[in-house]
């Protein structure tokens, strides 16, 4: 069978879930029997990701190989359950970079490079390496932005071209959102059709719109877009709003997506298909839990004005979520800013209405003495808690400070000579921070992590030797490990090659451990991840 490839795009605004549609029908199309690989291309000029601030683009997805990318890619694997690789993030920096490298290597035979066609068709060539790498059947593409913006025409123009020269192998897929105005009370459809003639402005036509809203796209209006827009009323899906994005592949399920993308490309559902039946089995558990767990997440990444932006700590949300669920709770997850615990130690004291606190990874100095104290109260008064990457460096000062009583420890990364660095840059780390050399250069991806037996992390993984993924650039600093340790922190982990400190755990405690990775990273809806899982099982005894 020759490749296909389908373009998902977004019309009239952003955050209308275009990442979930094209996550969807990535399962839906596995649940068919076919290969499915999804990539993600953002219209920004940084590289990747990794040199922007969470509140700025959201959280900073970190996959096996590396790459940081788009919270999206997040969704296609908790969706998927594979893992995804860098081939499959793309942005305008990343496009022209290589195009301007080729260039100065002389790729391209003393030509004059221009923005077209050689932009589209580095970006048609990456978008088929990453249908390669992964030999799939399909390629799902999601171009980042919404149409009509400047920034993602040429992505645009690259599925034109493709379109153009292999029709039959590619499909395009708007996402578009149709309002329900409360002074009319009524859906408009007008929005849409005009997303969808900018569209047509770009050369394209869409193939399916995927009509989102807080309501059921009803038959009039499936007709008006059908009419319209220029496409068969059947490919006109309705997405209403769900309770939960889990829900999202069953109800474009029911509408039928997957069988009219097969249709279009001439293609039928496989004879060895699963059907989504272990996904239906997923959501409807997830639909009974009743009694609720209460955990905080005491970070510094959520406030954009007056508004709280929980897209920064996305995959530590779903993480929660997926382990709250697999016992059988509702989570139910509040925000606590650590800079009131600086000024105001007595605000401590309501961590104690929590059945768990979360401290997540972070950069910089602001916030951390907020979030010391905080770990300290979960330290004396034996709530739950679990640090991750920054949250794990925190932990270890706090123990150092107030248990191994090693005055003014802290991280190197929080001051330029501090006197006691229980925190200190890895070794490699040192001469990139000179030299100004922070893209792309940290501690990233998976690396293995050897557990040590009678730990709290050992009794959840059930294996000796686990890999999770990383992005950091500071660690314990071994010279500390040995008073630590004689003071009673269990280093429950280590990476074998380089020694360094993965876990830490303390005893006598229902749940404190700390970990240098990111474990949000591949929690799955189905079965959670092994130390969330552990967590908020201690978080649930608490309450009882
Ligand atoms: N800022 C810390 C470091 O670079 C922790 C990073 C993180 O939390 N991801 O090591």
């Amino acid at each position: 069978m020759k490749r296909k490839y389908i373009f998902v795009t977004g019309g009239v605004m952003s955050g209308i879930g275009k990442g979930i549609t094209t996550a969807s029908i990535l399962r839906i199309l596995e649940s068919k029997g076919y290969s499915v690989t999804a990539m993600k291309i953002d219209p920004y000029v940084n590289v990747d990701a990794g040199t922007m601030n969470p509140v700025e683009h959201g959280e900073v997805f970190v996959t096996d190989d590396g790459a940081e990318c788009d919270q999206d890619i997040g969704n296609y694997e908790r969706f998927s359950g594979k893992s995804i690789t860098k081939d499959n993030y793309l942005t305008t920096g990343k496009v022209y970079q290589s195009v301007i490298n080729k260039e100065r290597n002389l790729e391209y035979d003393g030509k004059c490079v221009e923005v077209v066609p050689h932009i589209p068709n580095e970006v048609i060539s990456r978008i088929k390496k990453a249908g390669t790498v992964a030999n799939s059947d399909f390629v799902l593409i999601e171009i980042g932005g919404t149409i009509g913006e400047y920034q993602n025409l040429l992505f645009l123009e690259a599925a034109r071209m493709m379109n153009l020269k292999n029709p039959e192998d590619v499909l395009i897929v708007l996402v578009s959102y149709l309002p329900v105005p409360k002074t009319i009370g009524e859906m408009k459809t007008k929005p849409t059709q005009s997303a969808s003639r900018l569209l047509n402005e770009a050369g394209i036509q869409p193939d399916i719109i995927v009509g989102r809203s807080s309501f059921p796209v009803d038959k009039i209006r499936k007709k008006k877009i059908s009419t319209f827009c220029n496409i068969d009323p059947k490919d006109v899906i309705s997405a209403p709003d769900a309770d939960s994005v889990y829900e999202v592949p069953l109800l474009l399920n029911e509408e039928k997506i997957g069988e009219r993308i097969l249709k279009k490309l001439g293609m039928k559902p496989k004879k060895n298909q699963k059907g989504l039946v272990e996904w239906e089995k997923f959501v409807k558990r997830l639909k009974k839990v009743d009694k609720s767990v209460k955990i905080a997440i005491v970070g510094k990444y959520f406030k954009t004005g007056d508004f709280v932006l929980t897209d920064s700590y996305i995959s530590i949300i779903e993480a929660i979520k997926h382990a709250s669920w697999k016992m059988g709770y509702k989570e139910e997850i509040t925000w606590l800013s650590s800079e009131k615990y600086e000024k105001d130690k007595g605000k401590l004291k309501e961590l104690s209405s929590y059945d768990g606190v979360v401290i997540p990874g972070g950069f910089g100095a602001r916030g951390i003495e907020g979030k010391i104290n905080a770990i300290s109260y979960c330290r004396k008064n034996k709530i739950p808690f679990f640090g991750l990457c920054l949250g794990m460096q925190l932990a270890v000062i706090e123990y150092a400070r107030n248990v191994c009583g090693i005055e003014n420890a802290s991280s190197a990364e929080f001051s330029e000579n501090p006197q006691n660095p229980v925190i200190s840059a890895m070794s490699d780390q040192k001469e990139l921070l000179e030299k100004k050399n922070y893209g792309g250069t940290m501690r990233l991806g998976a690396y293995d992590c050897e557990l040590g037996k009678n730990t709290i992390s050992y009794k959840a993984y059930k294996e000796k030797l686990i890999s999770e993924r990383h992005r950091h650039r500071f660690e314990v600093n071994n010279k500390f490990k040995e008073v630590l340790e004689r003071k009673g922190l269990t280093i429950a982990g280590v990476n074998p090659d380089l020694d360094l400190v993965e876990i830490i755990e303390i005893k006598k405690h229902p749940f404190f451990v700390g970990v240098q990775f990111h474990p949000e990273f591949k929690s799955s809806p189905l079965n959670g991840h092994p130390l969330f899982n552990e967590f908020i099982k201690a978080a649930t005894q608490k309450r009882s």
